[in-house]
């Protein structure tokens, strides 16, 4: 019988840190999250991360492989840095050398854009699993993508390859946070559904609108547009358009075999949403009737299992989950 092996995923985001050990048929078997402390820089990642790294060595040992580390923002995976991370105030965070001298056994530590990370996840474990091209959307509190082509790993020169959620599509499009306009993220987010809701709202000069501005959540629209809302419908269909033709376009280059939606509103509108986005997708793009690229919905139990899979990728090992059954 052979010697069950674990990889350890953290995926580091601007409200919480999910911890997963994970083993290599893809099971979690210990899973936990903590609130991100904003304001705690490196000792927070020694003492809060390094010490719940430790818990899992103590009980595991050995038989861990490595961890993997997931973070939004502008990241240089070779040096283990994050450059620029705006949602968790990080700046030139050496974060995989600090966490190396906070634990208490040596293991190789791999750090990637939580996107990428996702994308291994569904590669591996997820909607992914045994499909060679794929293209990963994740539509959370921001946008984000990721890609396996020919069983690879698309990361681009500069580790940055589909990091297009400030892609600016809309020359007279809204203000983005980033300082553009038009960018994907102000219409393919929950930030940005929220905003576009505001202005709505705020055009209508109805009163029963005019009430809920500002204090409108995503989950709030999303529960108006099920109850049939003609605004929220307004909203939903305006976001079905926006993710169609990125798409098309991204169909265009990639030619995927199938998109994989996650991300929380990624995940929630994907009932609701994929027929128009497919139907917006395939009206932009060459007519290949006999070829479609199918929708599937992300499939992952928690944020962390792409930073674990990281660990098997990185390292060149099949996981269990991967192998011929047969062999
Ligand atoms: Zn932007």
């Amino acid at each position: 019988m052979h010697r069950n092996t674990y990889t350890i995923g953290i995926d580091i985001g601007g409200t919480k840190i999910a911890f997963a050990l994970i083993d290599s048929e893809g099971t979690v078997r210990e899973d936990k999250k903590i609130p991100t402390n904003l304001s705690g820089g490196t000792e927070f990642i020694q003492n809060e991360i390094g010490k719940q790294v430790n818990s899992f060595i103590k009980k595991y040992g050995s038989s861990i492989m490595g961890i993997g580390l997931a973070t939004p923002g502008y990241i240089d995976p070779v040096a283990g840095i994050v450059k620029n991370a705006v949602n968790l105030n990080w700046k030139d965070v050496h974060v995989v050398d600090i966490l190396k001298n906070s634990i208490e056994m040596p293991l190789p530590i791999y750090l990637q854009r939580d996107t990428v990370a996702e994308t291994l996840g569904e590669y591996y474990f997820g909607a992914g699993k045994n499909c060679q091209n794929f293209v990963f959307l994740g539509i959370g509190t921001g946008f984000g993508a990721g890609a396996v082509t020919s069983g690879h790993l698309l990361t681009g020169f500069h580790n940055m390859a589909l990091e297009i959620g400030h892609l600016s599509v809309d020359e007279k499009g809204p203000p983005c946070a980033c300082g553009n306009v038009g960018c994907i993220e102000t219409i393919l987010s929950g930030k940005g559904l929220v905003n576009r809701a505001n202005e709505l709202f705020d055009a209508s000069h109805d009163p029963v609108y005019v009430r809920m501005k500002d204090s409108i959540t995503a989950r709030q629209v999303l529960r108006m547009a099920k109850a049939h809302d003609p605004m929220a419908e307004e909203l939903m269909e305006k976001m079905a358009k926006s993710l169609g033709f990125i798409c098309a376009v991204l169909k265009s280059v990639i030619d995927p075999e199938r998109f994989i939606i996650g991300g929380g509103l990624g995940k929630a509108i994907f009932n609701k949403l994929t027929d128009a986005v497919e139907k917006e997708m395939n009206a932009r793009v060459f007519k290949m009737d006999d070829q479609p690229t199918h929708f599937y919905k992300s499939s992952l139990k928690t944020s962390a299992m792409g930073a674990g899979a990281m660990v098997w990728y990185f390292n060149n090992i099949l996981p269990n989950s991967l192998k011929n059954k047969n062999e």
